[in-house]
């Protein structure tokens, strides 16, 4: 990683002479001033761009610098918070503590209201919402319409209620019994009688020599005392067992509810400056950048403590920034040829540069789109591409990661030269070549897996299939041993093939492209 990768200190260190043009930048208010730059800052963009060549097939020493006007722009941004309440309301049986508890629903509907107002026209308040900005990545800094968590100004008020369900009692009448402990006995009906168990209701029973005789259990009654309830008809509630109420359900007994009003304010972040300030071009590319762009600018939020930060009444805080950037027009030679372009940022982005690589590398180009073609000797033709760096790239990417993920990387490490199209084609035909190369043994690999699956199959089959005992014990669930073996043998056949297929075209690979497979 070379220093331009560093992230920028935070609060980034002033340059010299700073504090005028901050003083100017304010009295401007919505305007942008224009800074001397460092002459290095050129050089930087230099050395940028020769990195991006070198390993192309161009010394990296026939890139010039022939011409640079830079500045340092500084303009004022904003990002402005809007505070939003969210106020969900919930009950919980008994007495919840945790939440701040307040003597009634008016007087935590004024809690809820003091906590706002105290919250707009707390200077520490504001202060916390700046550091939750500034402990962003982003810093806050160029961000649209995005929810900003501010757990610290999440709270809970609560008040105590009787519990309405029961009275305040903490229990209710038991709804089984409605309040008599006691209820039907089950087994005679209320009747105080079943009947008789020993004769089921025959008055006799047939005794050992055959001959009926007179039930002694129900003395010829047919009917006798409920066992359950010895003639009492009732027996204790099998709900409250006889204590006549139960627990209310709504405050689980405690006789109290917990009314607790959760009151979350969050804030929604918007950037703004003045984009009529500004060249459309830096305009498109801050717009680009979207909240990278803090990587690449110096930021300074502006201290402004007291008046101006919190709108009176309104439920918005402002969080100023004084932004400096340099970027200027840089035009190199490439081998005598000029190539202009925008620089920006402390990165020395290259902005709107012709696709110079697309130049040099043309005759790798052309080689991987032959490779990816078929025609010819493609592994020769894909090694005489990977003599370029950057294509170099684009078939390693090819190689590991699917189309659009191998385009996205190619592009991640070539900042500048190559059109997001060429990166899409290079992709494709890098792929193509590969499958190319590949494509032959990989056959063969599947064809010898295959032959060599047939084999094995016969042996099993033919041979030692017969010897396994006719009587193996079956499987859990029913499954015949024999059948298990079967399967078994099939898929140690398809997994053969498949590793055989993969070995050879990791082998394909490694002899068309050496070290670059690995
Ligand atoms: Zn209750
Ligand atoms: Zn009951
Ligand atoms: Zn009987
Ligand atoms: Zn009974």
């Amino acid at each position: 990683m070379d220093e331009q990768d560093q992230p920028p200190e935070w609060p980034p260190q002033p340059p010299p002479g700073e504090d005028e043009a901050f003083t100017l930048a304010q009295e401007q208010g919505g305007s942008s001033y224009h800074a001397e730059i460092d002459p290095a800052y050129a050089q930087g963009a230099l050395e940028k761009l020769r990195g991006l060549i070198r390993g192309n097939g161009i010394d990296p020493d026939k890139v010039e610098l022939k011409d640079f006007k830079g500045e340092t722009l500084e303009f004022l941004c904003a990002t402005k918070l809007e505070l939003k309440t969210k106020i969900s309301e919930k009950r919980q049986a008994g007495k919840v503590t945790g939440p701040q508890i307040v003597g009634s629903d008016a007087m935590m509907r004024e809690a809820i209201a003091r906590e706002k107002s105290k919250i707009m026209h707390n200077a520490d308040v504001i202060n916390r919402i700046r550091d939750v900005l500034l402990h962003r990545k982003d810093k806050g800094f160029n961000i649209h319409n995005e929810l900003i968590k501010l757990p610290f100004l999440h709270k809970q008020f609560a008040h105590y209620e009787a519990c309405n369900a029961c009275k305040a009692k903490g229990a209710v009448p038991c709804v089984r019994c409605h309040g008599h402990g006691q209820e039907m006995c089950p087994r005679c009906h209320g009747n105080g009688f079943e009947t008789c168990p020993q004769c089921n209701g025959n008055r006799q029973i047939t005794g050992s020599q055959g001959k009926p005789h007179p039930c002694t259990y129900c003395h010829g009654q047919g009917k006798a005392q409920c066992r359950t309830c010895h003639q009492t008809r009732k027996i204790q509630c099998t709900v409250c067992r006889g204590r006549r109420t139960i627990p209310c359900k709504t405050c689980n007994g405690h006789a109290w509810n917990t009314h607790i009003a959760i009151v979350e304010i969050d804030a929604v972040g918007f950037f703004d400056y003045n984009r009529d300030a500004l060249e459309e071009r830096v305009v498109s590319v801050i717009e680009q950048l979207g909240p990278h762009l803090i990587d690449h600018v110096n930021a300074r939020p502006v201290d402004m403590t007291g008046e101006g930060q919190a709108g009176k009444g309104q439920e918005e805080v402002y969080l100023p920034y004084l932004v400096h950037i340099p970027n200027g027009d840089a035009l190199f030679t490439v081998e005598g040829e000029e190539v202009p372009a925008f620089i920006f940022g402390l990165q020395t982005l290259l902005i709107d540069m012709p696709p110079i690589l697309e130049q040099i590398m043309e005759p790798g180009i052309k080689a991987l789109e032959k490779a990816a073609t078929g025609q010819g000797d493609a592994a020769g033709a894909v090694r005489q591409a990977c003599a370029y760096k950057t294509l170099r790239l684009a078939v390693k990417a090819a190689m590991k990661l699917p189309p659009k993920k191998a385009t996205l990387a190619l592009l991640k490490n070539t900042e500048a030269g190559l059109s997001d199209e060429s990166a899409e084609k290079l992709v494709h035909d890098a792929a193509l070549a590969l499958k190319n190369i590949t494509s032959t043994p990989q056959r063969f690999g599947t064809a010898l897996g295959v032959l060599l699956t047939a084999g094995f199959f016969i042996l099993y089959f033919l041979v030692l299939r017969a010897q396994l005992p006719s009587t193996l014990p079956a499987l859990p669930g029913g499954v015949p041993a024999r059948l298990m073996a079967d399967l078994l043998i099939l898929a140690t056949g398809g997994a053969m093939t498949l590793v055989l297929r993969s070995l050879f075209r990791k082998k394909a690979l490694k002899r068309a492209l050496g070290r670059l497979a690995g």
